[in-house]
């Protein structure tokens, strides 16, 4: 039941604070389900407004309201936009200095301070909780709570530990969780881990309908790409790169190109990656490119295309990062390249974790690989990893317009379980590709003696061919951003850049060739 004197206020206050005539979607009440004291579990897709949900509940409410959030970007990011706003919002994180911090705790106490964004790492430090402990809060906020889940794409430990900090704090405390991305596993987790099974779910659909999705494969990929962007000239758009070589190499060629692209990632020092960031933003260049350290709390509505030039690790890390394109409801392309060798490589990635993590991470990649090789309406394989079914194709994606060919490979296929079954079912996918392709790069081939089975080299010429246009030489030398923390954040602060470089290559102790690494034969079986 919505209170119609609490509605009043809250619109007038919708109009009077942030200036929007109505609110969008659920918001209404969401936000009146806050207000009254309940705990709230928003899950809404990117640029759908769930900031509101929280700030405005912030400003009808006594006290200050905390807003957990996962990066320091992100924070400086919404409290200049409440300042623009005329809101007190403020942030505590290692970034702040004595004296600042000092003035941020004085503006809690005093009740002036409306919106208090801290990071769970700061959140755990003693002192802050001894004074969070003192001060009046409203409520806690949880943003992008998916960090909460490991089956999530951006999981964050210290999230895990929010519950209990919240009990110590004042477990009457209500709360509200918000995420742009929330399988059904992912929800349960975020609900059974901050202990909101009883709360109400406001969850609104993730069908972006003005976003056209499309799967190339990574053949002649920079060619592609010049070409892409050549027939969208003035339009604004992000391309997202797995490695900062990657994204460094893709900015030069465009501007040897002509086009005037800028790069964005975690080794650019602050300074660098802020001024690009507002030459992104204000139109001054229409091209950044990135690594997935740029987007998260990005608001440029008018973002009309995304590439991803590399696979993503998981289908929820493509969905946001796609999801930055046409926020404005108006055109939105969203092109990936896609080659099993940048599964392999993301693969690499998970080589020194725990089994579980890595089980995890791994059942993410097939999701990705599942759903670039199928020829089904993308859209609909989105939706369903969302927990949303239908059976009706989007007519709006690659597979809609223009189905994919149908193949026969009957005889592959019969080749491939040979070679399984001849060398006893105990290989990976690799191996059983290198057996068929007798790649001699591999040194067990010979040790397990596989060149004598049947089938060795049976496979060759079967394959579809390898993108020559996006080798890498130095691929162990790359940097690659697959998570986000505020540690990493804090490190590029304050760590000399020569600290990366000074690493010691491990391109020395292997003796492949360049050719060797090639992978062709996964293009075509998996
Ligand atoms: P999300 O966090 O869900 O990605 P944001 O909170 O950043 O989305 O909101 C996206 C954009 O929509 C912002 O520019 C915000 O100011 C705007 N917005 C939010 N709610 C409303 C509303 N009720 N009316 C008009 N604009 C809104
Ligand atoms: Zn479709």
């Amino acid at each position: 039941m919505v209170d119609a004197a609490i509605q009043q206020t809250l619109k007038e206050k919708l109009k009077e604070i942030f200036g929007f005539d109505a609110f969008r979607g659920e918001q209404e009440p969401i936000i009146h389900n806050i207000v009254s004291g309940k705990n709230t579990f928003v899950i809404m897709p990117t640029g759908a407004g769930k900031s509101l949900c929280y700030q405005l509940p912030a400003m009808v409410l006594d006290g200050t309201a905390i807003v957990i959030s996962p990066l320091i970007a992100l924070m400086k990011n919404q409290v200049d936009q409440m300042s623009a706003f005329g809101i007190n919002a403020q942030f505590l994180n290692s970034t702040l200095n004595k004296s600042e911090m000092t003035r941020v705790k004085n503006d809690v106490m005093s009740g002036d301070c409306k919106l208090l964004y801290i990071a769970p790492e700061s959140l755990t430090k003693e002192d802050n909780l001894t004074f969070l402990k003192k001060a009046k809060l409203s409520f806690i906020a949880v943003d992008e709570a998916h960090c909460i889940s490991e089956w999530g794409h951006d999981f964050r430990p210290e999230y895990r530990r929010i519950r209990g900090i919240i009990d110590d704090i004042d477990p009457n405390l209500p709360i509200i969780a918000l995420t742009a991305t929330a399988t059904p596993k992912v929800q349960q987790d975020i609900q059974k881990n901050l202990s909101m099974e009883q709360s109400h779910i406001f969850k609104s659909s993730f069908n972006r309908k003005n976003l056209y999705y499309e799967i190339r494969p990574k053949i002649d990929s920079k060619k592609q790409l010049i070409k892409y962007i050549a027939n969208n000239k003035g339009k604004s758009g992000i391309i997202y790169c797995l490695s900062r070589k990657k994204v460094e190499e893709i900015a030069g060629l465009l501007n040897v190109n002509g086009i005037k692209a800028l790069p964005y990632h975690a080794g650019l020092d602050a300074d660098t990656r802020m001024k690009n960031q507002d030459a992104f933003l204000n139109e001054e260049c229409d091209i950044i490119v990135a690594t997935i350290a740029f987007g998260m709390g990005i608001d440029k509505p008018d973002v009309r295309f995304v590439i991803h030039y590399d696979a993503p690790k998981s289908l929820e890390g493509y969905y946001q990062e796609t999801g930055r394109a046409g926020r404005d409801g108006l055109e939105g392309n969203c092109l990936m390249f896609y080659a099993y060798d940048d599964i392999l490589k993301l693969e690499k990635f998970n080589k020194d974790k725990t089994v579980t993590e890595r089980d995890n991470a791994r059942a993410l990649l097939m999701e990705m690989v599942a759903y670039s090789n199928l020829g089904v309406c993308r859209r609909r394989q989105l939706l369903s990893y969302f927990g949303e079914y239908t059976d009706k194709d989007c007519g709006f994606c690659d597979n809609c317009i223009k189905p994919t060919k149908k193949i026969k490979i009957e005889d592959e296929a019969v080749l491939g379980l040979k070679a399984i079954i001849q060398s006893g079912e105990r290989f990976d996918v690799q191996h059983i590709a290198d057996i068929l392709t007798a790649n001699t790069s591999n040194p067990y081939i010979r040790s397990y003696e596989h060149d004598k089975l049947e089938v060795y080299g049976k496979g060759k010429g079967m394959f579809v061919a390898h993108d020559e246009d996006d080798e890498d030489d130095e691929e162990e030398e790359e940097e690659v951003e697959l998570e986000l923390s505020e540690e990493d954040e804090e490190d590029e602060e304050t760590k000399p850049v020569a600290a990366k470089s000074s690493k010691p290559s491990k391109k020395a102790e292997k003796p492949t060739k360049k050719s060797d690494n090639k992978r062709t034969a996964n293009d075509y079986w998996v």
